[in-house]
Parts: structure tokens; sequence; C-alpha cells
């Protein structure tokens, strides 16, 4: 993270040198970039010009990113509250962070040989505070230590950072390259898909809206659908997003256990294709059950409001954000990071609220067209599991609406072992006067676990889902996350 940074700032510069640059006479056009990136380099080897260049445009990486109060300054007390250290009455924000000033003369630079550092526990832009974890090592002495000139590039580095943030947690996407020019081209498209019309919040570039989150990964994975959502209807859209991010490393900062915590995700997406083609697929299966809608005379779902109304549902009761969201959060964890759905999580998150809610329980909105379009993408043959389990569960449940009820779901949802499941089941066919193929579950043995879980989902379903007149007269997601308050 700590070179990200770096080139990060080194790449901000080469904009600005960029920006600047007025070629020689008599140099022709198509030559234009090659010497402007000499040049550069040129500037980059004399420390001293380099750092004169960067004093000269030190407030450009602020104008990037818009955090100006409504006279047109720099909202700077906002951003550095002020410490006893810092001086009152400085000029501009290099002197009010303490940027170029020198703590220990004879120490080296943690990135160069140069001597005369400063020990790096200021807070860094834009953060209002400091990130513990973000240095190496706790001990003050032992953390990166900065020349002058390496403390301003690193300065540099938030403008062309794609970053936002929600009230207690924050995404920066970096560039996974290390080649300055790159950066600078991929800063540039990434300006080009920032949601203007929440730009007003200078944090917020990209938010799920209508939903509530607290972990980093239920706010990733809707944070993508947004950006798909955002792709949507645009020419290139899709394709120039996907190329943008996987371009790109994510990293999320929140201060979940009091202090500032990274998140380093990029592993979680590496198959960043996949997450859009599940996207697509939803949107796709949605376009046909909106079509049957449509022809019964019914309105049509938006595709945003479908995806909050089923991660909305992934809630459960709880005191706090930390504890209704901690099963969705696994739930989501499980789908980034091993492209999987997590069936028994999910009956974890439904058998909760049948607890908490009884009758009044709604089961998960969409949850059918959700699974199979994630299923149809990452996993056919599981999809085939599914699909067979599912509908059992729901014949099942359907069957026993009337008579065993809810105790039939506890009763299954108790057994331990794979034999125990398979006789509960046995012993319900006999009550309910029916007979279930019970070769799948007989198949499935292995991964009874998750068999149970799909079963029990699809039974409570049956029991729980919303009905044709519920789903016509609700409103979408955000009524959905007031409910589970
Ligand atoms: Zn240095």
């Amino acid at each position: 993270m700590l070179l990200d940074w770096y080139n990060n700032g080194l790449a901000e510069a080469y904009i600005l040198f960029e920006k600047n640059y007025s070629a020689p006479k008599g140099t022709k056009k198509f030559s234009r970039s090659i010497s402007i990136k000499k040049e550069f380099e040129k500037l980059q080897s004399d420390r001293n010009e380099f750092e004169k260049f960067l004093d000269k445009y030190k407030e450009k990486p602020l104008e990037n990113i818009k955090i100006k109060k409504k006279n047109g300054k720099y909202d700077i007390k906002g951003l550095f509250p002020a410490t006893k250290k810092q001086k009152k009455d400085s000029k501009d924000i290099w002197d009010k962070i303490g940027y170029g000033t020198i703590d220990i003369k004879n120490e080296k630079c943690s990135l160069c040989n140069n001597t005369g550092v400063k020990l790096n526990t200021q807070r860094f832009f834009p953060f209002e505070r400091k990130i513990v974890n973000y240095f190496p090592s706790f001990k003050e002495k032992e953390r990166l230590k900065l020349c002058t000139l390496h403390q301003k590039i690193y300065f540099y580095s938030f403008g062309n950072i794609f970053y936002n943030k929600s009230n207690d947690r924050m995404s920066i996407f970096y560039p996974s390259t290390e080649d300055f020019e790159k950066i600078a081209n991929l800063s540039k498209r990434i300006q080009q898909i920032r949601i203007s019309n929440i730009e007003k919040d200078y944090f917020r570039n990209i938010k799920p809206e209508g939903i509530i989150t607290y972990y980093p990964y239920e706010f990733l994975y809707p944070s993508l659908f947004s950006l798909y959502c955002w792709s949507l209807g645009k020419k290139r859209g899709k394709r120039d997003l996907i190329n943008i991010l996987t371009d790109i490393k994510i990293e999320l900062i929140s201060y979940l256990t009091g202090g500032l915590n990274i998140f380093d995700t990029s592993a979680s997406i590496s198959r960043i294709d996949d997450l859009f083609r599940i996207f697509e697929k939803f949107d796709t299966n949605l376009v046909g059950v909106n079509k049957r809608t449509r022809a019964k005379g019914e309105k049509s779902f938006s595709i945003k409001k479908v995806f909050n109304w089923f991660f909305n549902s992934l809630t459960i009761k709880g005191k706090n954000y930390e504890d209704k969201n901690k099963l969705r959060e696994q739930w989501t964890k499980c789908l980034l990071q091993k492209y999987k759905v997590d069936f028994i999580t999910m009956n974890e998150i439904v058998m909760d609220n049948i607890r908490t809610q009884g009758n009044n329980y709604k089961f998960i909105g969409f949850y059918d067209l959700i699974i199979r379009s994630i299923l149809e993408v990452i996993n056919m043959d599981e999809l085939n599991m599914f699909e067979q389990v599912n509908r059992m569960g729901y014949s099942l449940g359907k069957k026993a609406e009337d008579t065993l009820g809810e105790s039939m779901l506890w009763d299954i949802f108790r057994t331990r072992t794979a034999e125990d499941f398979v006789e509960t089941l046995v012993r319900t066919q006999v009550k309910l006067r029916t007979s279930l193929d019970l070769r799948k579950i007989e198949e499935g043995k292995s991964q009874w676990r998750e068999v149970k879980a799909i079963l029990l989902n699809g039974m409570a379903n049956a029991f729980y889902g919303y009905k044709k007149e519920e789903i016509k007269n609700r409103k979408g997601g955000k009524k959905n996350a007031e409910r589970k308050k």
C-alpha cells in the first residue's frame, strides 16, 4: 500500500506536469507525449527542481476533489482539525499540515537515501484521523520516515485516487500498476465514472442508495452494483467500467474497531468480470419477469428496486448495525471472496427472522431470481441441485402450511447429522401423507448442510413469501430498510 500511494502521487504530479508543459518550438505533434515523459523523468532526477515544481502546484490535488467551502476556499479546518503542533496562521495547506518540515536531521528517508526526515504520524489527507495500521509498525520510531520531497509526493497521491466515503467507511480504488503514465491515464478515465449527482458530498462518488451498510463487503457489493447501474445505457459503459476496475485494487478503510482499519479486497474482486456477469444475468432474468408482469397489466420492477429489496432482506433484528448486518456481511464476503452462494448463512438469516418476527416475517425478496442469476454465472452444477431441492422445499411447505406449519421447519432446522436430517424428512413425509423423491437428498449427503439450508429456505418461502397483492403494493428497498430498523 505504501508504494501504491507513492505511485499515485507521482502520477498526479505527472498529470500536472503534462498540463503545464509547453513543447519547445519546432517539436512535431506526434512526438509530444514521448518528450513530455522524458522531460518529466528529467525533472524527477533533479530532486531540488522536482520539489520546486511540487511547491508551485501544491494545491492542485485539492482542486481535483473539490474539497471546498462555499466561498471557494479549502475547508482545511474540517479536514485537519487543529492540533497544538500545527501552525495556526499558515499561508497554505502545505504549512498547515507541516509538510516540508524536518523532525530528525540525521535519519535516512525510507524511500531514498536523503537524510533529514519527518516521522509520518500526522494526518494523511483526506483522512481526518491518523491511519494507525497504514504504517508498518506501531512503534513511532520504526514507522515510515520521509524526506521533504517524498512527503510532498505522498500528499499528491490523493488527487487521483477514486475514493468515496460513507459515514464510517471509505473505499479507495488504487491503480495496480507502477507506471506513472498508465496511472495518469487511468486517473483521467476514473474521473469519467464519477457519479455527478452525488458529487455535492465530496466523498461520495459512489454509494449504494437505499441500503444501510456497516461492514466493508456489504458496502462494496452494492457499490459495484451502483456502478453497474450507472453504466447501463451508456455507450461502452460496461466494458469501460470493467476495464477500469480490473486495473484497480480496492481497499476499504473503516473505523469499525475504533481505529481506522484497512481491508485489502484486491483478492476478492480479482474476478470482477464474473461479478458484472452476475448483474447482467440478473438484469436479463428480470426482463423476463417484467414481461410477464406487464402482460398481466401490472407495473414492472426496476433493477435497483429488486436488488435493494433482496439485499435489505438479508439483515436481522439487532441493537445496532453491527448486529443487524453481521450475517449479511458474512454472506456477501463469501460471494465476493469465494464466488459461492452461502446457503447456510442465508438460512440462518431466515430462521433468525422467523424467530424474532413470527408471522410478520416476510421471506427474502426475489430470492429465486437472484440466486438463479448468481448460480447461472458461477456454478451451473449447483444450479441444478438448487432448483430441485428448492422446488421440493417449496412444495413441502405448501403441503404443510395448514397442518404441521412452522414446527416442521424447526424440527428440520434442529437436525445435527446427515442421518438425522434424512430421518426427519422421512417422518415428515409420513405425517403429511405425501411422498418425497429423496434421491437428490441422498445424492447430496456429503454437502447435506447446504441441501438442508436450501430445503428450509424453500419451505420458508412457501410460508412467508410475498403474496401477489403485497408485491404490487410495495414501494421498494428503502421502505424495507426502514422496516428492518
Ligand atoms: Zn526521500
